[in-house]
């Protein structure tokens, strides 16, 4: 497929050359509008009225016009308006209007007056402070202008979507159906939870990760479980995959010691890439083409598997799902303690980050082993470690990144 299976593919390199091959492959549906979260927006929205949709007063107080406090004499309510009951009588001159919060305005109001700078006597009511034209109305349009686009097609609908899709009136919306994700480990020691390991054997633990994080991303998941080192097998397992999903992901037989085998398959089947990245964790990564789906081949170590699932996977699975992807914020903190690292690779190291008390500060997990999968339970965030950059001495500065939605 072109790509420079040489030398060690900077990470940069890889995405890009992904991402260039790839489009939405996700055809759009109606949805009613609970039944969207999670989902993402095939279409620009474009707001179908003003919000507000009228002046309306933003505190309980009186609506007053500037000519009448201009006498500086008490003005007389002349009435009172609630959120939902305007208020609809005459207003004459000297007088004001009492006013709820969200109530709209009276027309001619030129500013709201806080009930807490007022003084009621009976019916007359004394101004304590001057307002400034418009104070305290909120007016219509100032949040969302009718016709403005409100939300771009690609978002995805989270909670804090809902509300504001709601307070534009609408009922159902048009999203992208959820991308079709097959899944299988390899391996000969592997095992399903649930069973007696003999010796020799592990228990799969990368399945129930990857599954994890397919379920966060909003994806349908074809879980075709583990499959042993055997061609024939793992052939049939291809071949369904890719009959019945939009992507395949695997994790383990893309490393030196196995990619021969699993390399012959995949050649006779697709368009298959074997890449050795320059990071650490998750050295070997296969990407490519089978007939129908995409496919995305995650080295066996566990840690190397989410890593490389979190950074490479993760945006390509969102341009796949007609998703607008956005990397989560890097910030930088000071290395609370040395940090190991060698020059060659960008390390993600597992890392907890806090407050200390001159800024932020982070610590290792522990051993940075990819197969040491208590040391990505334990952190909160990766230490990104530049390629060419050697051993970090405490006190340094380094890049962090905090886990993002997929991992949380
Ligand atoms: P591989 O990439 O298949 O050579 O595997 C590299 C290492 O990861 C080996 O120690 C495997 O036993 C281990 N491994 C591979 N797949 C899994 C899995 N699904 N769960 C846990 N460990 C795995
Ligand atoms: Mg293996």
């Amino acid at each position: 497929m072109g790509f420079d299976t040489s030398g060690l593919l900077p990470l940069s390199d890889a995405l890009q050359g992904m991402l260039e091959q790839l489009a939405c492959c996700c055809d759009t549906e109606q949805l009613p509008l609970p039944e969207a979260l999670g989902r993402i927006l095939a279409d620009d929205i474009a707001s179908p009225l003003s919000v507000p949709p009228f002046d309306n007063s933003a505190m309980d107080g009186y609506a007053v016009r500037l000519a009448d406090l201009a006498a500086g004499t008490p003005l007389i309510m002349a009435g009172k308006a609630f959120a939902g009951q305007p208020y609809q009588g005459e207003w004459p001159a000297g007088h004001c209007v009492r006013i709820m919060t969200g109530a709209p305005v009276p027309a001619g109001t030129d500013a709201v007056v806080m009930q807490e700078e007022t003084r009621a006597d009976g019916e007359r009511i004394t101004f304590l402070c001057q307002p400034v034209p418009g104070q305290n109305i909120r007016r219509a349009g100032s949040d969302m202008a009718k016709g403005a686009c409100v939300l771009g097609a690609g978002t995805r609908l989270t909670p804090r979507e809902m509300p504001l899709l709601a307070s534009l009136g609408i009922a159902t919306v048009s999203v992208r159906r959820p991308l079709r994700v097959a899944i299988f480990s390899t391996g000969d020691e592997l095992k399903p939870v649930g069973t007696p390991l003999a010796h020799g054997d592990i228990y799969d633990s990368n399945r129930y990760g990857v599954k994890a994080m397919l379920a966060r991303l909003g994806c349908d998941c074809l879980d075709l479980g583990i499959q042993p080192d055997n061609p024939d097998l793992l052939r049939a397992a291809f071949i369904r995959a890719d009959q019945e999903a939009d992507v395949l992901i695997t994790t383990g037989g893309v490393s030196v010691g196995e990619a021969d085998f699993t390399k012959q398959l995949l050649d006779e089947l697709g368009e298959i890439g074997f890449w050795k990245l320059a990071i650490k964790p998750g050295k070997p990564f296969a990407f490519g083409r089978l007939p129908h789906a995409w496919f995305f081949g995650l080295p066996g170590n566990p840690v190397s598997a989410m890593v490389t699932f979190d950074q490479l996977v993760q945006p390509a699975l969102a341009k796949l799902a007609g998703q607008r992807f956005e990397r989560p914020l890097q910030l930088q903190a000071v290395a609370a303690e040395p940090l190991k690292k060698s020059p060659g690779r960008l390390d993600f190291q597992r890392g907890i980050l806090c407050q200390g008390p001159s800024g932020l500060e982070v610590r290792s997990t522990g051993s940075q082993d990819s197969a040491v999968f208590s040391s990505l339970s334990r952190a909160n965030c990766y230490i990104v470690l530049e390629r060419e950059r050697g051993r970090v001495a405490a006190g340094e500065t380094v890049t962090v990144e905090p886990f993002g939605g997929l991992l949380l």
